[in-house]
């Protein structure tokens, strides 16, 4: 049986032959042209305008009856006719996205580009409607003056979803009233503005920099790849005679602040005076000049707190944590400060041994290591320690071994069984393309299915791993039940006449993280598609199932069970096995430090830092460096200029959500530690309780109760902590 039906077109769609406008089932990809999308979304977005404006109407109608004492306003009246818009939209713009992502072409491109802007409008029409809103209040209003049973009572996971649509359409400022709201929607467009002002003065100035080398000893100690990525910088920059000849050997080489350049020149240069340039260029980006961000942070924090305070909260961190699973500024601080105190003796530890290094090779450096040294000391450790060559064991990951591996896992851990389709089963875009069923172990009944694109497309498919819904689990119109398919993904090797695909253990730990995401969709249990698989699961839980599914990449029957060279069948070397469980945890606690001091940065200027409070961003930053930093930041350092997460992106007071579910993942897989990884009946039912919660529940319920559910206790940092490294064994 087919995971889900296509076999009838929806009823608004009768009448086109737009396979873009289907609305429901497997999409015809191959069908799709550039063309279509500029013919399809326009009318598709006529059609949802005015099937908007009529719900309106409808309900501006129902709320003046209701006050008048008509029947109370039902759920089906609202919430269904409103998930459906949004799931027309979903479907027809996913694929649209969906193929912008995998088989990108410059016509699909323009096509994408010019109908993105109206897509946007539609969402924000929707999401700022007032009479929507209203109606939404009184859903909320019904349910808190009935009784369980009652009429217009409602049952758990709906009023997680309603709640969850008022707070959303609240934090777009749909509760404020005439110059007020004005203010808020002029705030909101000067933030858009200056968001994307920073992020170009940040790629400007990253630009802006370049330095030329052409003695073969400025280049000394760089590996072949960075020698070719910078004479082919030089070839493309021509900026002298000579340039467009450069050659990896020869030269000249052109270095830049891009990260794929200057992270391995910090850790491999062994001319220390061009890393201190380099490292000094780097740190002082938008700091200057016309490129200068600090006015724009002051700004941009003076609005972000203005804006919260308009909706009723004390800072934009406490506005931030309203969508969120932390519960409040206090709760991150405290975990912050849990991971702060054991990484940092720890990191003092690791500067100590790189020092000691550096002596031991006789670097005059190294009673006075500065930070442009650290990544070059450190590189030389790990290669004293342990010499982990990423390259060297791709012959023991072949792909089909490891989706053999990753599948048998799911069958032991969450009693599932994954079956691959013939060729032409499903529509697909590319021959590349495979597709899966699962299926329930114990039933054999189909529960989902799923997409593996794995191999990458220079030119066509953007880089870069991830997991997208292609369809939710749901009903359709009359009934029938509609099973979740996803797309996996990813971007490794692909195979090469007789020799299959050959992954490296870090795309091994990808392929699990993306299946992580996918199960947590694929396995739901919600019969309510807003809050089924990962929809309505809180920002900083999202990540729980997929980290939590990298950690059996470590387990040694896992990893042991996959890995076997794909010409001899030999089983990975021990020695190996051990080099990746010391990788995972080598300069861990300068690793956790780092990310402790971005995410308290980012927490404290988002709460307590005030335009009149005598202290400037900078200023803040430096004071909590001396307790999150070992190495103090060089004077010209002006890191906040570029973090470009919070202030170009979306992690403003959220970038604590990287460390915050890494918590839930290692606590999670600390469960089955404590069972003892080799006691089978043990894993096994810890898993199937790991899928009737975590996996099942989605954003039905709170991720604290999920968790606790899962865990029978709250989450603790312990694991994490123990995993990075940071306590003795
Ligand atoms: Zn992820």
């Amino acid at each position: 049986m087919a995971a889900s039906s296509a076999s009838s077109p929806a009823p608004e769609s009768c009448g086109t032959a737009l396979p873009l406008l289907r609305g429901e089932g497997l999409p015809p990809f191959e069908a799709i042209t550039p063309g279509q999308v500029e013919t399809a979304i326009p009318q598709l977005l006529e059609q949802l305008n005015a099937e908007l404006t009529a719900l309106e109407h409808t309900l501006q109608k129902r709320l003046q009856a209701i006050s008048n004492g008509a029947a109370p306003l039902s759920w089906a009246e609202l919430m269904e006719p409103l998930h459906h818009l949004g799931e027309r939209l979903r479907w027809s713009w996913g694929v649209v996205s969906h193929l912008n992502g995998v088989c990108n072409s410059p016509e699909l491109r323009e096509a994408h580009q010019s109908q993105q802007g109206a897509v946007v409008v539609f969402g924000s029409r929707a999401g700022q409607s007032a009479v929507i809103y209203r109606a939404l209040g009184q859903l909320l209003e019904q349910h808190q003056t009935s009784q369980p049973g009652e009429t217009g009572h409602l049952d758990a996971t709906q009023l997680r979803i309603l709640e969850a649509e008022r707070r959303d359409m609240q934090l777009r400022g749909v509760g404020l009233c005439g110059a007020e709201q004005e203010a808020f929607n002029a705030a909101t467009t000067e933030l858009a503005r200056l968001a994307s002002d920073f992020g170009n003065h940040v790629l400007d100035a990253t630009n802006g920099w370049t330095l030329r080398l052409s003695d073969p000893a400025e280049v000394a100690g760089l590996p072949d790849s960075l020698r070719k990525l910078l004479a082919q910088a030089a070839r493309q920059a021509g900026q002298e005679p000579g340039d467009a000849d450069a050659t990896a050997e020869h030269g000249p080489w052109l270095l830049g602040l891009d990260m794929p350049r200057v992270m391995p020149f910090l850790k491999y240069g062994a001319r220390r005076d061009l890393r201190e340039t380099v490292y000094r260029a780097q740190v002082a980006r938008a700091s200057s000049g016309e490129l200068d961000n600090r006015p724009l942070i002051e700004r941009i924090l003076t609005l972000r707190g203005e804006q919260a305070r308009r909706l009723g909260f004390a800072s934009w961190a406490e506005m931030s944590l309203a969508s969120k699973m932390a519960g409040s500024v206090g709760e991150v601080e405290q975990l912050l400060e849990e991971l702060r105190a054991a990484a940092y003796p720890v990191a003092q530890q690791e500067l100590e041994a790189l020092r000691a290094i550096a002596s031991r090779q006789g670097a005059p450096e190294a009673d006075d290591l500065k930070p442009w040294d650290v990544a070059y000391w450190a590189e030389k450790l790990r290669q004293e320690s342990f010499e982990l060559d990423s390259e060297a064991l791709r012959p023991w990951f072949p792909l089909e071994q490891v989706l053999q591996g990753l599948f048998g896992l799911c069958q032991r851990l969450f009693d599932i069984r994954i079956v691959s389709t013939d060729p032409g089963e499903a529509p697909t875009w590319h021959p590349d393309v495979r597709y899966f069923r699962v299926l329930d172990g114990a039933s054999g009944a189909s529960l989902a299915a799923f997409y593996l694109d794995p191999f990458s497309r220079p030119g066509s498919k953007r880089g870069g791993a991830w997991m997208d819904e292609c369809l939710g689990r749901s009903r359709t119109a009359a009934g029938e039940p509609v099973l979740p398919v996803a797309y996996l993904i990813c971007n490794q090797s692909p195979p090469v006449g007789e020799t299959p695909s050959l992954m490296t253990f870090d795309e091994v730990e990808t392929l699990f993280h993306e299946f992580g995401h996918g199960l947590q969709h694929m396995l739901t249990t919600v019969e309510r598609p807003q809050a089924a698989g990962i929809n309505n699961v809180e920002w900083d839980a999202v990540e729980l199932p997929s980290q939590f599914m990298e950690n059996w990449c470590y387990d040694r029957a896992t990893l042991m069970g996959m890995a076997r060279h794909w010409q001899t069948g030999e089983s990975l070397p021990e020695a190996d096995y051990q080099k990746l469980l010391a990788a995972r945890t080598f300069m861990g606690g300068s690793a956790t430090l780092r990310q402790v001091h971005f995410a308290l940065t980012d927490l404290r200027l988002h709460s307590v830092w005030s335009p009149d409070g005598g202290q400037s961003p900078e200023q803040l930053r430096r004071e909590l460096a001396r307790t999150t930093t070992v190495l103090e930041p060089i004077p010209e350092d002006a890191f906040l200029c570029a973090f470009s997460h919070i202030f170009a992106g979306g992690y403003s007071a959220g970038y604590y959500s990287y460390k915050w579910a890494e918590v839930l993942s290692a606590d999670a897989f600390s469960a089955f530690e404590e069972v003892g990884l080799d006691v089978e009946d043990e894993v096994v039912a810890t898993g199937r309780r790991f899928r009737d919660t975590v996996l099942s529940l989605g954003g039905s319920r709170s991720p604290a109760e999920i968790f606790e559910a899962f865990r029978g206790r709250p989450p603790s940092s312990e694991a994490l902590i123990r995993h990075s490294g940071l306590v003795e064994a």
